[in-house]
Formats: C-alpha cells, sequence, structure tokens
C-alpha cells in the first residue's frame, strides 16, 4: 500500500469514526468483516496489500450505505465525489436502472453496492498511489472486471458531466458579462 494510499484510507476510516484491526486468525476465505455497532472493520492480515485496499473500501461502502444514513457530507469531498460517480453507474441506462433498484434491495445487491464503490475507490485512488493495487488486484480477481469496467465507465460518464456542467456554468458567464461578475 503506497503511502499516500494509506494515508486516504486512514483519513476515511477516521472520518467514519471506524477503527480498522488486522488479525490473523481469519480463514481464507474472508477477507475482512465489518462489526458496524462496535464500529470496527477487521481485515485479514494474511491477504496481500492490494486486498486489504479493496477490502477496506468494501467495508466502509457497507457501512456507508448499508448502516450509516444519511451518510454524513461534509468535510469529506472524496467519497462524496465516489458516491456521484455511483450514481452515475446508475444512471448510464435506464434499463439497467431498474434491475439495479430491485438488486440493491436484496443482499446480494449490496455486495454488488459495495463491490462497485470500492473499485471506484480502487480508480479514484491511482491518481494517488499509481495503477499498482488497481492491477494487483485484478489479475487475482478476473471475476471482478465487469464491475471495474462498470466503475471505469461512471468515472468517465461522471467526469463527462462533470464538464458539461462546467461548460455551461462559462456560458451563463458570458451572458451575464464577465466572470465573476455573474451571480
Ligand atoms: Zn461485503
Amino acid at each position: 500500500m503506497k503511502f499516500r494510499t494509506k494515508n486516504i484510507l486512514r483519513e476515511l476510516a477516521k472520518h467514519l469514526g471506524l477503527k480498522v484491526k488486522f488479525v490473523s486468525y481469519f480463514t481464507d476465505n474472508i477477507h475482512g468483516k465489518l462489526l458496524p455497532r462496535e464500529r470496527r472493520i477487521l481485515i485479514n492480515a494474511n491477504k496481500p496489500r492490494c486486498e486489504h485496499v479493496y477490502t477496506l473500501l468494501h467495508e466502509f461502502a457497507h457501512y456507508l450505505l448499508h448502516f450509516k444514513k444519511p451518510a454524513p457530507r461534509r468535510h469529506c469531498p472524496w467519497y462524496l465525489k465516489l458516491n456521484w460517480k455511483i450514481d452515475a453507474a446508475a444512471d448510464i441506462a435506464s434499463k439497467m436502472r431498474r434491475i439495479i433498484r430491485f438488486v440493491l434491495n436484496s443482499e446480494r445487491g449490496k455486495e454488488w453496492e459495495a463491490d462497485l464503490w470500492a473499485m471506484c475507490g480502487l480508480v479514484y485512488l491511482k491518481q494517488f498511489g499509481g495503477r499498482s493495487d488497481l492491477t494487483a488486484f485484478l489479475n487475482r480477481h478476473p471475476e471482478k472486471k465487469w464491475i471495474y469496467r462498470l466503475a471505469a465507465i461512471a468515472t468517465v460518464y461522471s467526469e463527462t458531466k462533470q464538464r458539461i456542467a462546467t461548460a455551461f456554468k462559462l456560458l451563463g458567464m458570458a451572458r451575464h458579462g464577465l466572470p465573476g461578475k455573474a451571480s
């Protein structure tokens, strides 16, 4: 885990009031566990680092999306941005949206949602820590590649949306006069 990535994850845990503990007693098929009432995340210490990053993001997502509603929307712009990316992902096709809404109510849907959130997080963290965690994780989990594709599309899509919004803002400014003077 790159220093910067570690710092961001630590900040996020702190912001959410969650304690993270690495334990070695989990069996190989368990990556981590969220104990929402104790506000604690247990991570399987025997797994490689790329798994730690993903598992942490996945458990953060469970806490944010499935236990702590509504999420605090101050002071932490990066996960706000992430939530927006999830919205963008859900928005890609209206047909898909109906399916997503149906699926999200089920237990499997929650796993899927946490995975998508975590993947968007991994894509987001790439700009600070490089591709290594993402590449290593995808090599270990080829079955999650389609979630990555969706996250990548969502990222591009939300950035396009942002760019369009900025363009409109500039257009508005041009109409109202000089930038800065616009109300
Ligand atoms: Zn899960």
